[in-house]
C-alpha cells in the first residue's frame, strides 16, 4: 500500500488577493448555516471552497446557488 494522497483537485482561476490567476486546492465543505442549534443540523449547505496555492486566500463559495 504506497498509494500517493495527491489527489487534492486543483483548479486555475482568478484570486482576488494576488490579482491573477493562480492555482487553487479545491475542496467541497458542508458548513452549517445560521446560529440557531435548533436548526443547524438541517440546514447544512455543500461549499465548494478554494484555497490558492500562491497566497493561502481561501474563496467559499454556496454550491446550491438558489
Ligand atoms: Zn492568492
Amino acid at each position: 500500500m504506497s498509494s500517493k494522497l495527491t489527489d487534492t483537485p486543483t483548479v486555475t482561476e482568478h484570486c482576488e488577493h494576488c490579482g491573477r490567476e493562480t492555482v487553487h486546492a479545491v475542496a467541497v465543505e458542508l458548513r452549517t448555516e445560521g446560529s440557531d442549534p435548533e436548526t443547524a443540523a438541517f440546514s447544512r449547505e455543500p461549499y465548494r471552497v478554494a484555497t490558492c496555492e500562491a497566497c493561502g486566500h481561501t474563496t467559499a463559495r454556496r454550491m446550491n446557488d438558489a
